[in-house]
Parts: C-alpha cells; sequence; structure tokens
C-alpha cells in the first residue's frame, strides 16, 4: 500500500499543517505510534480547539500548553479514547479550564465526555462522522478550511503511514468496514490522522486498506478451510512478526477477522470462552512494549484469546 513516511518532526514546538491548523506531536514514537500521536491546534473564533490531548506526559502537556500561546484553550474534542490519545486530557484540561467533547458512549468506563457528540453534531465548526471499527468510541470530524476545501480529522481510523489495529472487543471488523465504506461516500480532500503526515487524495487509500482487509479475510478463511489453527498459529502462519508488539497486533488483527466470520455465519469458535466482556474491563488498547509490560488482566486476555480455535461452520 502507498503509506507514506516523514522525518522525525522537531519536539515541542507546533508544525504548520493548513491555514488555521497546527500540530504538536508527542514525545511517543513506536512502531504502533510512528512519530507520535498528533495533537492539532485548530484557531477559531473565540481562541482554540485541541483535537486529541495525547499520552498521559505532562512534557507534551506543557508543549501543547506553550504552542497555545496567549490564545485561550477553549476546548478539547477526543477522536477515540485509546491511551495515546486521551491520556494527556485530565492534565490538559485541568491546566486550560476548557470544554471536553467526545463520543456520547465512551468505551473507557472511567471517563464519561462533559459534551457527548453524536453522529452529524457540530462543534467550533468542527462536524462528527461516527466512525467506530479501531476504537468502538471513534469519530472523524469534517471540518472546512479556506483555501483548501473541505477536510477530516480521521484519527487512527485511516492513517497516511499505516493500517489500523482493530483489536476486540474495543475494536470490531464488520464496524471498520463499514467505516471505511462511508468514506468512499464522502468527498473530503484531505486526511489529517492521527499520526503521520498529511493524506492527499485519501479515497486511494481507503480503497486500498478495505482491499487489503478482504484480501487478508480471504486468505484468513481459505486457511480455515485447509486445516485447524489456533489465532496465535495462523497469525504466525501469516505474519512472521518477532517484535512482541507486531506479533501481539497481528494476532487482533487475525482475532477480529475471524469475530467477523463468525458474525457473518461463515466460521465459528471450535473451542475457547466466550467473548464475553466483564463489567470491570478497560480495554488495553496498545500493545506494550515487551513481555514485561503485560498486566497480569492483560496476559490473561492475550493468552485466552491467542488459544482461540475456528473452524468452519
Ligand atoms: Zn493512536
Amino acid at each position: 500500500m502507498a503509506f507514506l513516511t516523514e522525518e522525525e518532526p522537531p519536539r515541542g514546538v507546533a508544525l504548520a499543517v493548513l491555514p488555521g491548523i497546527r500540530r504538536v506531536v508527542a514525545r511517543n514514537p513506536s512502531v504502533m505510534t510512528y512519530q507520535g500521536t498528533n495533537t492539532y491546534l485548530i484557531d477559531g473564533a473565540d481562541g482554540l480547539t485541541v483535537m486529541d490531548p495525547g499520552p498521559a506526559d505532562d512534557v507534551h502537556v506543557a508543549d501543547v500548553v506553550r504552542a497555545a500561546g496567549d490564545a485561550p484553550i477553549r476546548r478539547i474534542v477526543l477522536t477515540h479514547t485509546h491511551s495515546d490519545h486521551y491520556g494527556a486530557l485530565p492534565a490538559l484540561a485541568a491546566a486550560t479550564g476548557a470544554a471536553v467533547y467526545a463520543y456520547k458512549n465512551s468505551a473507557r468506563r472511567d471517563f464519561t465526555p462533559a459534551f457527548p457528540l453524536d453522529d452529524g453534531d457540530e462543534v467550533a465548526g468542527l462536524k462528527a462522522v461516527f466512525t467506530p471499527g479501531h476504537a468502538a468510541d471513534h469519530l472523524s470530524f469534517e471540518y472546512f478550511v479556506s483555501g483548501t476545501g473541505k477536510i477530516l480529522f480521521s484519527g487512527d481510523h485511516v492513517m497516511s503511514w499505516s493500517s489500523s489495529i482493530v483489536s476486540p472487543p474495543d475494536g470490531d471488523m464488520v464496524a471498520y468496514y463499514k467505516s471505511l465504506e462511508l468514506l468512499l461516500d464522502r468527498d473530503e480532500v484531505l486526511y489529517l490522522g492521527g499520526h503521520g503526515p498529511l493524506l492527499r487524495e485519501p479515497r486511494v487509500l481507503v480503497k486500498e486498506l478495505l482491499d487489503h482487509r478482504k484480501m487478508r479475510e480471504a486468505t484468513i478463511l481459505e486457511a480455515v478451510r485447509a486445516q485447524d489453527w489456533t489465532v496465535a498459529e495462523l497469525a504466525e502462519h501469516l505474519y512472521h512478526k518477532t517484535d512482541f508488539r507486531l506479533k501481539m497486533a497481528a494476532q487482533r488483527n487475525v482475532l477480529a477477522h475471524l469475530l467477523k466470520l463468525e458474525f457473518e455465519g461463515i466460521v465459528k469458535q471450535a473451542d475457547g470462552a466466550a467473548m464475553e466482556v466483564p463489567d470491570e474491563h478497560v480495554p488495553d488498547d496498545l500493545p506494550p512494549a515487551d513481555e514485561n509490560q503485560v498486566s497480569k488482566h492483560q496476559s490473561e486476555v492475550l493468552r485466552r484469546d491467542a488459544a482461540r480455535r475456528f473452524v468452519l461452520v
């Protein structure tokens, strides 16, 4: 796929993206987050709107506050509640008194937005587009930039540098396909994603992402037809990842594909516990850097899911 790359951006400063839009790239580069999370500063009549505060990192919060300069940060808008976007929210909201907007049904049990958004709602010129799949509470935002036209803040739903992880139960492959198809019918001229550089001609990539998933799904179905695999075995067979995070991400994606096929009545689980989500569950949204950082709860979930076995119906 035609993914983009970019040099490591300067840290601690706001970089011009489009007229009235700057980004501060958070200091959390990794194989999952690329150069770091993009925190966007959007100029408005009454001050700034911050799109995605970024990870829980006091230095990043200070960077954002400094980048705002004399302009007050009036509001904070979230694309989704994964930790690399949500983490800095409590500190930034406390430091600025900004009003917080996010999807009405938060995937985090410990967070409810003061200003809940639904599909089609508008705040400060940003129009919410419900795009679940990568995350259950994912919003993209349509926005008009004078001289450029209609753009989309696409969060982690569509990113210029990589495909997105779809990790059940928060991530849902059925929803992800639908949310990609939704974008094919829209006409934004460019996307600003949660990680990586600006994306032009965005629907070319959206189509590629969708086609790639369909191909992957066909390969998975073919493999299941040929023989019996656990999720871990199938992920190893298809992806050959050695980095722990990428290996886990591969397993989560394979599981998401199999659950989609199960939802469609094509495969079923041969064994393994049901996919019920306990009330106290907080999605561990990013696979940790290595095995030693896995919490006991997360390790249990990863182990259980890796052992699931799916067969044809
Ligand atoms: Zn992210």
